[in-house]
C-alpha cells in the first residue's frame, strides 16, 4: 500500500433498509485494500450516500444533502470525491449529475464490487462517472472475502431483487430481477462471520423467502433447507430472516419454525392491507385469507411466534369498507412490532398514476386510527413478557453506566443491571418490567453465580 492510499478516509451515509447498512458494510470491505479508513464527513476525503426510494421525498432529501456537501467540497477547493449509490441513484442515474455537478460518481446497487475501477477511472479521466447497469453476474459473489466484523448480531445478504411488481413499490426497477446467491457462497460467508463473533445471523434479502439457491452438489435448495445447514454452524445461536412475501411461505419453511430450534420465533411477514380489493389493486396476488391461514399454520408449528408486518394506509380507490377490512385482520391477528405508512406515489409504480388517489385527510385519520391499534398491540406484547424467562444475546454497554443491553428472541431490546457480560454471550434472564420500546430484566441466580 502507498502512503498516499494509506491516508485516504471515507464516510458512509446509509438511508433505508437493512439491505443498505449490509451493503455499505459490504462497500466500506471493497474500499478497505485501497487504504480508505471510515471517518465523520467533514473528515473524509470521499463521502458515500447509500440511499432508499421507498420513502417519502427520496430526492428531496438527497439533494439537500448534497448542498450540504457542495459547501464542504468548495471549502476545501474541490479536494473531495462525492459518491451517490443505492436504489435513488440507480432510479435516477445521469439526472442526479445533471443537477448536482459536484457529485463525482453515481454507482447503481449492483456494482459496488466495481468501486475501485469507477474510481480510478474518475481519478485518471478528470470526470464524473456513472455505473448503473444490472451485470449478469452477482454483486455480492464479486465482492472481497475480507469482511468487517458486525459483532454479535450480523447480516449476510442471501438474495436481492424482486420480480413481484407490486403496483406502489420501485424495488423491482431499483433493484433489477430475484436472483439468489449459491448456497456454498452464503456458507462460507456464514462461517467467516461466526469466525468473526457473530452469534445471531439475519437472513436478508428483498424478498428472502423466495430464495432459491443452488446447493454445493448442483441441485435446488430452498430456504428451509438453507436455514438447516446454516443451524449446523458450531457457534451460531440464532437464525432470522427478512423481509418475506406471504406467497413465499412454503408448507417446508413453516415447518422450520417448529423443526429448526435456531430459527428465532418471531417473523416479519408485510400484509399491507386486509382487503382483497386493495390487496388485488396492488399487486399483491393473495388475499387476507392467505395471511390468516399462515399466520395460523405458523402458530400451530410454532405456539411462542410474534409476528410482525407492514401497512399501508389511503392506497388509490381505498373505501371505508376497505380500511374496515385491514383494521379486522389487524385485531384478529395481534402483532408484536408493526410499521405504518400512508401510501405515496412513487414516480415511474402504476399506482403513482392512479386517478383515484385519497385524500390526504383520510390517509391521516386512517393512519392514526390503525397506529392507536398497533401500538396497544405492541404494549400488551411487551408486558405480556413480564414475568417470562428466556434467552438474551448480548450486545455490548446500556445506555447508563452499569448496565449492559441485549436482544430478546424478539428484537427486543433488553437492559440488565450488571456491566459485566461480554458482548456475543447468552444468557437466561427474567423479565422484570416492560417499556413501551424496551425490557427490563434480571439475570437469574445461577446466572449471577457462573
Ligand atoms: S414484493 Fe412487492 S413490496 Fe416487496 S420488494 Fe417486491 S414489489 Fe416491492
Amino acid at each position: 500500500m502507498t502512503e498516499t492510499a494509506s491516508r485516504r478516509t471515507l464516510h458512509i451515509t446509509t438511508w433505508g433498509c437493512q439491505m443498505n447498512v449490509y451493503d455499505s458494510g459490504r462497500m466500506a470491505d471493497v474500499l478497505r485494500p485501497l487504504g480508505y479508513r471510515q471517518v465523520a464527513t467533514q473528515d473524509a476525503d470521499m463521502v458515500i450516500l447509500n440511499t432508499c426510494h421507498i420513502r417519502e421525498r427520496a430526492s428531496e432529501k438527497l439533494f439537500s444533502e448534497l448542498g450540504r456537501l457542495r459547501a464542504l467540497k468548495e471549502s476545501r477547493g474541490g479536494a473531495m470525491m462525492i459518491a451517490v449509490a443505492g436504489c435513488v441513484a440507480q432510479a435516477e442515474g445521469a439526472e442526479i449529475l445533471a443537477r448536482a455537478p459536484h457529485v463525482d460518481l453515481v454507482v447503481g446497487s449492483q456494482a459496488y464490487h466495481r468501486l475501485p475501477e469507477l474510481i480510478a477511472e474518475i481519478e485518471a479521466k478528470r470526470r464524473a462517472v456513472i455505473d448503473t447497469d444490472f451485470p449478469a453476474a452477482q454483486k455480492f459473489d464479486l465482492l472481497p472475502e475480507d469482511q468487517a466484523s458486525q459483532g454479535p448480531i450480523a447480516f449476510l445478504a442471501i438474495q436481492e431483487g424482486c420480480d413481484k411488481f407490486c403496483t406502489f413499490c420501485v424495488v423491482p426497477y431499483t433493484r433489477g430481477a430475484e436472483a439468489s446467491r449459491p448456497a456454498a457462497a452464503i456458507l462460507a460467508e456464514a462461517r467467516r462471520l461466526v469466525a468473526g463473533g457473530a452469534r445471531e445471523i439475519a437472513l436478508l434479502g428483498q424478498n428472502v423467502n423466495a430464495w432459491h439457491g443452488e446447493a454445493p452438489d448442483g441441485a435446488t435448495w430452498n430456504l428451509a433447507r438453507l436455514l438447516a445447514e446454516l443451524a449446523d454452524i458450531d457457534g451460531l445461536a440464532r437464525l432470522r430472516y427478512t423481509t418475506s412475501h406471504p406467497r413465499d411461505m412454503d408448507a417446508a419453511l413453516i415447518a422450520a419454525h417448529r423443526d429448526n430450534p435456531k430459527l428465532m420465533p418471531f417473523l416479519h411477514l408485510p400484509v399491507q392491507s386486509g382487503s382483497d380489493a386493495i390487496l388485488a389493486r396492488m399487486n399483491r396476488r393473495h388475499g387476507a385469507d392467505l395471511f390468516r391461514r399462515i399466520a395460523g399454520e405458523l402458530r400451530a408449528a410454532r405456539p411462542d411466534i410474534a409476528l410482525s408486518s407492514d401497512f399501508i394506509v389511503g392506497f388509490p380507490g381505498e373505501t371505508d369498507a376497505d380500511f374496515a377490512a385491514t383494521m379486522r385482520l389487524v385485531r384478529e391477528t395481534g402483532f408484536a412490532l408493526a410499521y405504518s405508512f400512508k401510501y405515496s406515489r412513487r414516480p415511474g409504480t402504476p399506482a403513482a398514476d392512479a386517478a383515484d388517489q385519497i385524500d390526504e385527510a383520510v390517509k391521516d385519520a386512517r393512519l392514526q386510527e390503525l397506529q392507536a391499534v398497533l401500538r396497544d398491540q405492541q404494549h400488551a406484547f411487551n408486558r405480556a413478557q413480564v414475568g417470562r424467562s428466556f434467552e438474551v444475546l448480548f450486545t455490548g454497554p446500556g445506555r447508563h453506566p452499569g448496565q449492559s443491553t441485549g436482544r430478546s428472541p424478539y428484537l427486543q431490546p433488553v437492559v440488565v443491571d450488571n456491566a459485566d457480560i461480554p458482548p456475543g454471550t447468552l444468557r437466561t434472564v427474567k423479565i422484570v418490567q416492560s417499556n413501551p420500546n424496551s425490557l427490563m430484566a434480571s439475570l437469574t441466580q445461577e446466572q449471577i453465580a457462573a
